[in-house]
Formats: structure tokens, sequence, C-alpha cells
């Protein structure tokens, strides 16, 4: 076939603005979204003691996509008691068998990817290829990799014994529903517990579906039960006496409120909780390959995570020429509809998050940051939020020191390494880092001085299920993945 010749430049136009236009590429798989989700208690799904059902919405569009059922004490009781009863038959299941259980749960989440694909991208508001490349995939390693630690407990601590805990209470948070499943799931199951989880309220409904998986698994019944519900849910959850362990993801708010009411208890609690993380570029980093790695920082899921490089620390000699190609990166991103494959940036979670945003914004304004966004059309529908980046700001900002958790970076600068690891450390956060340099050595003495638990260099926003991921400060304790993770669900004989 003869190649067909154009007058245009697409280098050219990139830099100028004048960008290609994109089709619409919708990803068209049926989610199986059911009307109504019931609790999953004991294998069984039933209804709640309340009879009370919440509205689940959808971002993209916020139209009602299902309902939620509304647990009470009563209804996380039952869970609880499910859990304990299954305990005693599940601990007796030699690790070789809780491994194959944990295979076929990964291997069933893969085959069915492209269906939870899309249920998280309606129900969460994340674009389509994130969950579709990311989110699912993750989700289905962390279970093999637990598959693989089930019947190897021994060798994780040469001369110890790890027994399991018990029952486990977990919470979860609406930025990556099923990933931060599958974190607190597979460790807990490996380890030889069973559990009771809650997924956030606005993103209940591939937590529901993965109850089919559990089933289609023959997991036991009990060893994983699921209740929903919000903050009072939650609580009643994490105050249970039957918990021998809590694990939380959320908001160091909520973090430090749930801390406080387990001190005194025997209870074991992890928790992984905001970030504000330094995204720090040297004078001599490939600034290309920096860019990239600072709009992925900021920009991956609406930037909705709690590791993102939201503030960026720029050697003060480079600041001006990385500020000038982060606009020009920032005008081709495309910000809409989710379910496009197209889509860079998606809807954010909800319209109280995107409230939240949008005040912290206006607070960037007020306090005297100058503000730059490229003009990009927003969906009248939905919940939506331009990609927006602050220079100009100093330490003392809110936008400098409250976690935004949207699509909003701001920017500082610093002349020498030790002031950039003091600009850095600056925060009661301390969960992740990011470096961008050509010298090896300024990536070790950085990654020895920041205080976070992830420091990544010359890339970011990397996961590996066997790389422990967590915080140091306000950011929480404990670790989710890797050995370490493993052993926060184990006791050590
Ligand atoms: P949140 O802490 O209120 O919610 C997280 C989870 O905790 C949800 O499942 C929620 O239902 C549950 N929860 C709420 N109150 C509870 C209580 N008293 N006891 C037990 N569980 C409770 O977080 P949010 O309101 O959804 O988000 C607010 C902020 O939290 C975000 O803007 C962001 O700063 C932060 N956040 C961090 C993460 C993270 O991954 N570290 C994730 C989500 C949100
Ligand atoms: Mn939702």
């Amino acid at each position: 076939m003869a190649a067909k010749t154009s007058k245009r430049n697409p280098a050219r136009e990139l830099f100028f603005g004048n960008l290609w236009e994109y089709d619409p590429a919708p990803e068209t798989a049926a989610p199986h979204i059911e009307p109504r989700y019931r609790l999953f208690i004991n294998g069984k799904h039933t209804e709640p003691k309340t009879k009370k059902y919440f509205d689940s919405i959808s971002p993209r569009n916020a139209e009602k996509l299902s309902e939620i059922a509304l647990a009470g004490p009563v209804d996380v009781n039952a869970a609880y008691e499910a859990a304990a009863a299954a305990f005693e038959k599940w601990r007796k299941v030699p690790g070789a068998e809780r491994g194959k259980y944990l295979y076929r749960i990964a291997r069933l989440l893969q085959d069915r990817a492209r269906e939870f694909a899309v249920a998280e991208t309606l129900d969460g508001g994340k674009p389509i290829k994130e969950s579709r490349d990311f989110d699912v995939p993750m989700a289905a390693a962390h279970f093999f990799y637990h598959a693989g630690w089930a019947d190897k407990l021994d060798y994780a601590t040469p001369g110890r014994m790890l027994m399991p805990l018990g029952v486990v209470g977990q919470v979860i948070p609406w930025n990556f529903p099923l990933l931060m499943l599958a974190w607190k799931i597979a460790p807990a199951l490996a380890c030889g517990n069973t559990l009771v989880l809650k997924p956030a309220e606005t993103t209940s409904i591939t937590c529901m579906k993965f109850a089919s998986i559990l089933e289609d698994a023959g997991l036991p019944p009990g060893v994983v039960n699921f209740v929903t519900g919000a903050g009072e849910t939650g609580h009643a959850l994490v105050n249970h006496p039957l918990a021998k362990k809590i694990a939380f993801t959320g908001s160091t708010a909520v973090g430090k409120a749930i801390q406080r009411s387990l001190a005194g208890s025997s209870k074991r609690l992890t928790l992984e909780l905001g970030g504000k993380a330094a995204n720090i570029v040297f004078d001599d980093a490939a600034i290309d390959q920096a860019v990239e790695g600072i709009i992925n920082g900021i920009f991956f899921n609406q930037g909705h995570v709690c590791c993102a490089g939201s503030r960026l620390l720029v050697q003060e000699s480079i600041a001006a020429a990385v500020l000038g190609k982060l606009k020009i990166r920032m005008r081709s991103l495309r910000v809409g509809d989710p379910m496009d494959k197209n889509t860079d940036i998606g809807a954010i979670n909800s319209q109280k998050q995107l409230k939240k945003i949008t005040e912290l914004v206006e607070s960037g304004i007020a306090e005297g940051a100058e503000i730059h966004q490229p003009s990009c059309p927003l969906p009248d529908k939905g919940y939506y939020f331009p990609p927006t980046l602050f220079s100009g700001v100093t330490l003392s900002h809110r936008i400098a020191r409250e976690e935004i958790f949207g699509p909003v970076l701001s920017i500082m600068t610093f002349r020498t390494p030790e002031e950039a690891v003091e600009k850095a450390n600056n925060t009661p956060y301390g969960l992740s880092a990011g470096v961008w340099t050509d010298k090896g050595s300024l990536i070790l003495k950085m990654s020895s001085e920041l205080k976070a638990g992830v420091v990544w260099a010359n890339t970011y926003n990397k996961f590996d299920p066997a790389s422990p991921f967590g915080g140091y400060k306000e950011s929480g304790f404990g670790r989710e993945g890797g050995k370490q993770g493993l052993l926060e669900y184990a006791e050590l004989l």
C-alpha cells in the first residue's frame, strides 16, 4: 500500500498546540453491573438487616449505576462471626492448598479482566486505559505473588514459624478499589487468616463483583466477607472485638481516629494514609524524561493517588525550562470520558472530592500562586477538573502543605541538594518521593535522607507486588507488599 503523504508535521503541531483531533474510541465491553448489590457474608449474598441501600453514582455522567447495601453493626457482627467460624477450618488448610485458591482467584480475575476494568472505570471514573493496563493486571499480580508465598511461609523467616492472626478487619479507599482489595486480601489469605472487608462507599461495585470470583474459585464460605457502607459501617468494623488486626487505607484524619480508638486494645494496626510527595528534578536530569515522570506522577488517576508527586521541586537553573515544557505537554493531555480509550484524565471520583479540589485550588490563587491550566473542554455532565499547575508556590501555601488528591501540581525551586532534602521533608507526610538526576551518588544520598517510604529514581509510580509500600510520619505505618507486607498478617513463633 502506498504511504499517504501529509503536509502536517505532528511534532510541530504538538509543540504549537495545534493538536490532532481524535475520533472517539469507546470501550464497549459489558460490565455486568447488577441493579442492586447485597452484602457478602458467609458465602451468601445477604439482605442487610438495616433494609437500607444507597445509590452508587458514576462520576463519568453523575448517573446512578446501582444500589449498594448499607451494613449496620448487626451485619458487621454477622460478618465477623462468619469469619471467626471459618477461621477454625481455614487455619488447618495446608499452605499449598491455600495457594491454589489464590492462583485460581488470580486466573479468574485475568479471565474477566476486561469486564472488571469497565466496571472499575464506570464506578470510579478512572480512564479505561488505566483500569485495563494497571488496576486489574496489578490486582491479579498481587494474588499470583501471594499464592507463591502461601506454601513457603517457613522460608520467610528462617528458624521461626509464621502463624495466622485470626480474623482481620480491612477498610479500603476509593482511588484504587480493586487493587486495594487485592493488597488487603491476598496477604491475609496467604498467611491463613480470614477477613471482613469494607470497600469505600463510592466504589463498592468491583468489590461486590469480586465476590463472584471467590465463589467460582470455590473459596470456603466465611473466609472472605464483604460489608458495604460509609464511615459508620467502617467504625463498627474497626471496633469489633473479634478483629485481631485492622488494616486501613484512607485519609490521615480517619486513620488517627482509628488509632485512638484501638489504643489499649490488643489489636494490631497498619495504616496507609495520605501523602504530599516531592518529585525532585536536578539540573543534570534527562529533562524530557523527567517531564513525562512529572506528568505521570501528578495526573495518573486524576491525581487521586496517595503517593502522587504533588510537589515538584526543580533546581532553580532549569525551572523556567521545565515549566515551559510542562505547559506544552499538558496541552496534549486528553481530559474527558473515562470510557474513551484515548482519555488521559478521566472523571473526579465524586462531587465531594471535586468540591475539595476546587476549594484548594481557589486557596492557591487567593494566597498568590500563579495558576496554569490548558484550555480543554470538559464534559457537561459528571465531575471533571482540568490538569492544573501552580508556579510561585511557597512552603506556607495550603496547596504546598495539604493533600489535594486531584490533578493539581505545586511547583517550587531549590538550589542545592541539602535545600531539596529540607523542603521535601518539610511536610507532615512521608509516603513517597521522586529523584531525577544523572548521578547515582546523588540518588543514593537523596534516598537515604528523604523521609519517605518509597523513593523512585528517574521514574515514578512504579509498583511491584514484591516491593513493600508504606509511609513515615502521618502517612501511616506498616508495609503492604513484599515479605514485609506479608509479615503484617502473621504472628512469629
Ligand atoms: P476516608 O478516610 O474518609 O475514607 C476511606 C475509607 O474509610 C472509606 O472506606 C470510608 O468509608 C472509611 N471510613 C470513613 N470514616 C471511617 C471511620 N470513622 N472508621 C472507619 N472507616 C471509616 O477518606 P475519603 O473521605 O474517602 O477521602 C478523603 C481524603 O483521604 C482524600 O482527599 C485523600 O486525602 C485521602 N485518601 C487517601 C487515600 C490513600 O490511598 N492513602 C485514599 C483515599 C483517600
Ligand atoms: Mn461510584
